[in-house]
């Protein structure tokens, strides 16, 4: 059994928050950079060239991309011969949180009690760790900062198995074409397709993780992957919202068994700052 000590996982969130939330990740600036060439819209055009100028000042100046630095959400791919000694996992990973987000000066978003007591937490913690359980040795951590603005967007639906793929392709295009430029477009959208109630929403938050132009293994659901972004971008929401071809970067589905009679589907948009850092121990 490989022991990592949990007080090393709290120095790694503290530094996935600090740089996740300043440092724009390479894939998103190359993406974007592609995307100015493409897009007709000169007020389209303008609006990527602004995020391009903003991902440089926040890395020099170490500032947010967006004011908004989001609930943190941190996903661990853990292997099954790691046990996680000194303390709680969980309370080590908000450790890092509380720790990042006070020592970067990024916003705390986070308030105790979302109903009768709107109190903020004060160091932007608790913060929501999902665990997957591994072969190997190893750990994998991703940090996602998720904004406000793009997480209500977000939608989940029980439909019915006889709406079939169809009906599940136009919830997907409602979503993002009602959405308009309320989630900060361009977006990154995930669909969770199969699974329970509560899975189906996991499994949209994991798509938007993945790599740009990283398609699904089964070529059919790739084939929906590119058909539903080309729908998608037909709209012209464009930039900001303020028109043009680019409303989505990318689009990755995830999918998981269903009971015969669910067929559940969840859509989480992602904004253009598009944060998330990832580290492998
Ligand atoms: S949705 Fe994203 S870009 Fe828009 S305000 Fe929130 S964090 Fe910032």
């Amino acid at each position: 059994m490989r022991e990592i000590q949990v007080n090393e996982i709290s120095k790694i969130i503290k530094k996935l928050s600090m740089e996740a939330s300043t440092i724009a990740n390479d894939q998103l600036i190359k993406k974007i950079k592609e995307s100015e060439k493409i897009e007709k819209s000169s007020v389209g055009k303008a609006v990527l060239k602004q995020l391009l100028e903003n991902f440089k000042i926040s890395k020099t100046d170490k500032t947010p991309i967006c004011q908004d630095t989001g609930f943190t959400v941190v996903f661990m791919e853990v292997g099954q011969e790691v046990s996680f000694v000194g303390g709680s996992l969980q309370d080590a990973v908000n450790k890092g949180v509380s720790e990042g987000y006070t020592e970067g000066y990024l916003r705390k978003s986070i308030i105790k009690d979302p109903i009768t007591n709107p109190k903020n937490t004060g160091n932007n913690t608790p913060s929501i760790l999902h665990t997957d359980i591994v072969p190997g040795d190893k750990v994998k951590i991703t940090l996602l900062p998720k904004g406000g603005g793009s997480e209500n967007m977000s939608r989940i639906k029980m439909m019915k198995p006889a709406d079939g793929v169809e009906g599940i392709k136009n919830f997907v295009i409602e979503t993002v074409k009602n959405a308009g430029g309320n989630p900060c477009p361009p977006t990154v959208i995930g669909v969770g397709i199969g699974g329970t109630f509560d899975y189906v929403a996991y499994l949209a938050k994991k798509a938007i993780m993945r790599d740009f132009g990283d398609r699904n293994k089964d070529k059919q659901i790739a084939k929906y992957e590119t058909e539903w972004l080309e729908e998608i971008n037909k709209f012209g929401i464009g930039p900001a919202g303020l028109g043009g071809k680019i409303t989505s970067l990318d689009l990755f589905i995830e999918v998981y068994p269903r009971h015969i009679a669910t067929y559940p589907v969840a859509v989480n948009i992602q904004c253009n700052a598009n944060r998330k850092k990832s580290i492998v121990i």
